[in-house]
């Protein structure tokens, strides 16, 4: 009989998987920080995960993550992340669990999250998630209010420390859209950090079954779920 692989094996596999990523394009030695998507997942998946090493745990529903924060050991650091749309009326819960606020998409949560954590005495890691699939259904800034809400984190949110940007591919089986969509996040980044002067180290993009094609593309984070967990019951 084969024992299906432990949770330790597969984030070894994913990582191998994104360290030959990294050489094939020319990006050996350089990091790439692996979040765990731990949506639907129990607790006991998710320390299995954390204590296997994986850089953060990433969740979607602040309702969720507050359920499950609850149980998480005192002496597991991992950070946790929020990668789904957050509503203003949730971020104070969510400052409760989340280190990093991934999915900020609009200056009225720039400004809620900035009172918070003024409020709070934090700092918040933020990225700003950047509608790159061009379908109405997905969330995210537009590609071109990008800059206007960059520059409205920096002047206004000194308690936001704006790390960089979070993208999500189309929901296509085609590679050449995947890259073209984490392209322009690249492409956008790079360009908002000379026009604006200030570097953004991170570049979120890349799930399961296109973290290899985005390290390819420039991503320094990828969020992974399915390839770490299995894939997930429906709700
Ligand atoms: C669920 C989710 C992921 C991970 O998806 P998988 O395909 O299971 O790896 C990544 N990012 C976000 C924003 C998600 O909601």
């Amino acid at each position: 009989m084969v024992n299906s692989p432990s949770i330790t094996d597969r984030v070894m596999d994913v990582r191998q998987r994104i360290d030959e990523a990294l050489s094939r394009s020319g990006r050996k030695g350089e990091a790439v920080q692996l979040v765990a998507v731990t949506k639907t997942r129990t607790i006991d998946e998710m320390i299995g995960a954390a204590r296997a090493g994986v850089d953060a745990i990433g969740e979607n529903r602040v309702q969720e993550a507050l359920v499950k924060h609850r149980f998480w050991p005192e002496d597991v650091p991992t950070p946790w992340h929020m990668v789904g749309h957050l509503q203003r009326n949730k971020a104070r819960k969510a400052l409760e669990v989340f280190s990093c606020i991934q999915s900020l998409s609009g200056k009225a949560l720039a400004d809620t999250l900035e009172r918070l954590a003024r409020e709070k005495h934090l700092t918040l890691k933020v990225l700003l998630e950047v509608n790159i699939s061009g379908e109405e259904s997905k969330h995210g800034v537009m590609p071109g209010d990008a800059k206007e809400l960059a520059e409205h984190v920096l002047r206004l949110c000194p308690r936001l420390q704006l790390e960089g940007f979070m993208g999500i591919a189309p929901l296509t089986e085609r590679e050449r859209e995947w890259r073209i969509a984490f392209s322009r996040l690249r492409e956008l980044g790079d360009s908002l950090s000379s026009s604006l002067g200030q570097a953004f180290p991170v570049l979120s993009m890349g799930m399961s079954s296109d973290f290899e094609v985005a390290v390819k593309e420039g991503s320094t984070m990828v969020r992974v779920g399915t390839a770490l967990f299995g894939v997930r019951q429906t709700r």
